[in-house]
């Protein structure tokens, strides 16, 4: 059965005017290797800490601000949520279509909330935590093409024709504000587009785009804003001591207006220095140390890198019931081709690099968690090929070949063939990445040994179900496996309301 919202009635949760207060018991474990007459053995201590959390239930006004807006990605998501905000439908060659929020998270899918009469009993997501409603984001941003949005979805190709021209007059009139373009950074192919650009020094540049988030803040009359960069992958930017190493040598590298800080780098900087939340879709390393710096000092929101959509959310998925198994994969081959700009943009070896880098650390951590199939540092053999073919546009294609080893010596091969539109899957990822984003900003906590409370670490890994390459604070086991991820999400947003955990254990019924 599903109801549609609930209320915790519990000594342990409190719902004010402007709160829901709970007390949640943490149960963890402390591992202590010791020494024993003489022998070392691991001891495991189970612990319970007691946490405080407190949600701010005012849900704000967002705007949203995308660098590069008028790109695949940017287009479909604006025109999704037009879409779904006036209730559009359209006609296929199959049936008449409603807009829907199909793939995402926080709109699309549910929990459990418990068993009633015998039936189990889930509600939307949603209903967890108040949270915005997308219909009534506002959304604005950047590129360094011109073009307005409602052309920029017809060169998009993602849309059925028919819903293109219902959008269409909703669109034509959002023109990207122009962007910070460095041809250094992305590929050179993408030059003709860059018609709307900043010029000026870096840090002339960066002071532009503060201007223009105060501007569009003060426009739209919105309280908060989330700035996601969904514009072409850059290459990597050198990390050098001296220049982007420490928050003081970064901002001293602006002043000095050093080649190497990035188009994305600056944005993120500009929204750090602003206290805006910053999440990055594509997966070069903006966040150089530096940066990472600069916004723990500042307790501002950052949070990617790169959209976990395809490929590797299927990966994340295959590897971890096949190590969980106890299944050895040995050799990971992905493939993939696809003929739209991101395509065009990853032609080009460094802007490839890139992406070749955050999609191959995606299964370390569930090789590492299992040394009966691996010996310390053995590693499947992980391959990642990408090719720009122009006529399947946004349609991506991905093929990917797991071989594993099995009982007694077998081999066991498994073959994919996903055929997907690109942008299709990233538009309701990027969606839930500015909601919980923002939610997350309205969450404090504390541990029983924390005198006051405070929000979550501005490396904000609670986003991490959502990207390829989690950020992570230094010194943070990174978890890559999505059903931990997505189990890791909902049980936080779980204890805010003073739910334990879903632990699938269904006591009741044994
Ligand atoms: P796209 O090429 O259609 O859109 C990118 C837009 O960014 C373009 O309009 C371009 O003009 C603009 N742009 C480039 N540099 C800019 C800058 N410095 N400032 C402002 N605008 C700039 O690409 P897309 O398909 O929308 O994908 C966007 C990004 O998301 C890519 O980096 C891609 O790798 C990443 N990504 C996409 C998916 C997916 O499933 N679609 C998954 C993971 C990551």
């Amino acid at each position: 059965m599903f109801i549609e919202s609930f209320k915790v009635e519990s000594p342990n949760v409190k719902y004010t005017e402007s709160e829901i207060q709970s007390v949640y018991n943490y149960e963890t474990t402390e591992l202590v290797h010791e020494n024993k007459n003489g022998t070392y053995q691991w001891v495991v201590k189970p612990k319970t800490v007691k946490y405080e959390f407190k949600t701010n239930t005012h849900v704000p006004k967002l705007g949203v601000m995308l660098v590069g807006w008028g790109g695949n990605n940017g287009s479909t998501l604006t025109g999704g949520v037009i879409a779904n905000r006036e209730g559009i439908s359209w006609a296929t060659k199959d049936k008449i279509q409603q807009a829907n929020y199909f793939g995402s998270l926080t709109q699309a899918s549910a929990i459990r909330v418990g068993s009633y009469q015998g039936e189990e009993i889930y509600a939307p997501f949603k209903s967890l935590l108040p949270m915005v409603n997308p219909d009534e984001i506002v959304f604005g941003g950047w590129d360094i093409s011109n073009m307005n949005l409602a052309d920029a979805m017809g060169r998009a190709r993602v849309f059925d024709i028919d819903l293109q021209k219902q959008l269409r007059p909703y669109m034509e009139s959002m023109v990207p504000l122009p962007g910070i373009y460095d041809p250094d950074f992305i590929a050179a192919n993408q030059e003709e587009r860059a018609n709307n650009v900043i010029k000026g020094t870096k840090k002339e540049q960066l002071q532009q785009i503060i201007k223009d988030i105060k501007a569009f803040k003060e426009a739209n009359k919105v309280e908060k804003v989330v700035v996601l960069w969904t514009a072409n992958t850059e290459r990597y930017s050198n990390v050098v001591v001296g220049l982007n190493d420490t928050m003081e040598n970064l901002l001293a590298a602006l002043d000095r207006n050093e080649s190497e800080i990035s188009p994305s780098t600056l944005y993120a900087l500009a929204c750090i220095l602003e206290n805006v939340p910053f999440i990055n879709g594509s997966p070069q390393n903006t966040f150089v140390p530096g940066l990472i710096d600069l916004a723990i000092k500042r307790n501002s929101l950052i949070g990617g890198d790169d959209f976990k959509s395809g490929q590797t959310k299927m990966k994340s998925v295959l590897v971890d019931f096949l190590v969980g198994a106890g299944i050895k994969p040995t050799s990971i081959v992905s493939y993939n081709h696809l003929g739209n700009n991101d395509g065009m943009n990853l032609s080009a070896p460094q802007t490839f690099r890139s992406k070749e880098i955050s999609k191959s650390n995606v299964v370390d951590d569930m090789v590492n968690s299992n040394a009966i199939l691996y010996e310390p540092g053995e590693h499947p053999d992980h391959v990642v090929v990408i090719k720009y073919v122009p006529y399947v546009g946004d349609s991506k294609r991905a093929m990917d070949e797991y071989t594993s080893e099995i009982f007694m010596g077998g081999k066991n091969t498994i073959v994919l063939h996903n055929t997907c539109e690109d942008s299709l899957l990233a538009a309701p990822i990027i969606l839930d990445l500015v909601l919980l984003a923002e939610l997350s900003t309205r969450i404090q906590f504390k541990a029983e040994n924390e005198g006051k409370f405070h929000s979550f670490h501005p490396v904000a890994t609670i986003l991490s179900y959502l990207t390829k390459a989690p950020l992570v604070p230094p010194g943070t086991p990174v978890v890559n496996a999505l059903s931990k991820q997505r189990a890791m999400l909902e049980n936080i947003l779980r204890a805010c309301v003073g739910l334990a955990p879903e632990n699938n254990m269904i006591l009741e019924y044994k």
